[in-house]
């Protein structure tokens, strides 16, 4: 075995059907008084709801995170935790909301209490993506990793299939990357292998019935494992080349994962035999890159980007921004390759 070096995140989890209902208790055991409960504007409702059943410890709602975390909402949700002297967060949502509860635990290190509704991953890291000015800038640190997470799988029963989908495949990006990762160990592999497993059981059950609870329970089993890779290893092109396209053409995040996806893995495909191997074991498929894409395709994703809004005068200034600041791939970063992976994935075509 080759030597290896492993990084745990703390953190508390509660897995299963109908464990929001531990919240009001969750919050006590914090010590918490003063909780702001953070959604989105779609989700507010739920998010009315829980501080309804956290009762006299809820200091209300703050219903207005939006994706990619920006900066401007952020100092709103600030003004309203001086103001009400809130003491701790709990975020009912996808990754978005998850976001806002992170930007505001990295200013004011408040402990958070963070109930997943996608399966992006985003309650498993210390990493926060913010935007400000139209740039997004990420950053990592111990204090924005939630402390407490409860993964209530009858959450998303709502969440639609073509989302559910799209989510799924995100989550299945970061297990992917973290098989190759420079970082790469076999714990983290282990994980990654069953995340990808249970995602790619789950999601077809679901998209044939979202009310599957099995279904739902296999998918955000699967995204938890998903979430720990990311938030413990580096990733490497695939994200890479998400967080540019997403920057530069404001392209929707776990859509755009989607799309890259199998485009990113035959790229990587010639240089990292082991981690192949392991996706298409977990997947039950001869071809790693071409089983995701058959995957999701089958399921109702939009494959193509030019269908997600990126124009084709966008390949050649994308790949120039992919190439500009250099970072580790396993395979190297070659120009040629990277064009024609993203006129592929702009195109949709099938990885052969
Ligand atoms: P999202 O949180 O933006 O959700 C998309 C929409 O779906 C929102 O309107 C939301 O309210 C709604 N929604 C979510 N769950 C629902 C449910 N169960 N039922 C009905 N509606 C529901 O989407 P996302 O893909 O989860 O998150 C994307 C954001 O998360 C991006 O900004 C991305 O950068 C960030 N992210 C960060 C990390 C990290 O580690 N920092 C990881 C993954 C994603």
């Amino acid at each position: 075995m080759d030597a290896f070096v492993y990084n745990a995140n703390p953190g508390r989890v509660i897995f299963g059907a109908g464990t929001l209902s531990r919240l009001p208790a969750e919050v006590e055991r914090l010590g918490l008084a003063r909780v702001l409960v953070l959604a989105t504007p779609v989700q507010e409702s739920s998010a009315q709801e829980l501080s309804r059943q956290i009762g006299s410890r809820s200091a209300g709602v703050f219903a207005d995170a939006r994706m990619h975390t920006p900066v401007e909402v952020t100092e709103r949700a600030m003004a309203v935790v001086a103001e009400r002297r809130v003491d701790g967060l709990v975020a009912v949502g996808g990754g978005s909301t998850t976001g806002l509860a992170k930007a505001l635990a990295l200013r004011t290190d408040l402990p958070q209490i963070v109930a997943p509704t996608t399966y992006a991953g985003s309650e498993m890291t210390p990493i926060l993506g913010e935007t400000q000015g139209g740039r997004k800038v990420t950053q990592s640190s111990p204090k924005i990793l939630p402390e407490v997470v409860i993964y209530d799988v009858d959450l998303t029963f709502t969440l639609p299939v073509p989302q559910s989908v799209t989510s799924g495949m995100n989550a299945i990006a970061h297990a992917v990357e973290a098989l190759y990762t420079r970082e790469a160990n076999p714990l983290i592999s282990l994980l990654a292998e069953s995340g990808i497993g249970a995602l790619a059981r789950g999601l077809p059950r679901i998209a044939k019935d979202p009310r599957d609870r099995e279904a739902r329970s296999c998918a955000l089993y699967g995204a938890w494992l998903c979430g720990i890779c990311l938030g413990t290893v580096g990733m490497a092109l695939h994200h890479k080349l998400c967080h540019t396209l997403g920057g530069m053409f404001d392209l929707p995040h776990a859509e755009t994962h989607t799309a890259v996806l199998p485009h990113a893995v035959a790229y990587n495909r010639p240089a990292t035999p082991v981690a192949m191997q392991a996706v298409a074991r977990a997947m039950g498929v001869e071809d790693p890159a071409a089983g995701l894409y058959d995957l999701a395709k089958s399921l109702g994703a939009t494959m193509a980007l030019r269908e997600l809004g990126m124009p084709q005068s966008g390949i050649a200034p994308a790949t120039e921004a992919a190439l500009a600041n250099p970072y580790w791939n396993p395979r190297p970063l070659e120009k040629e390759a990277i064009r024609a992976l993203l006129t592929s994935a702009y195109e949709g075509a099938r990885p052969v």
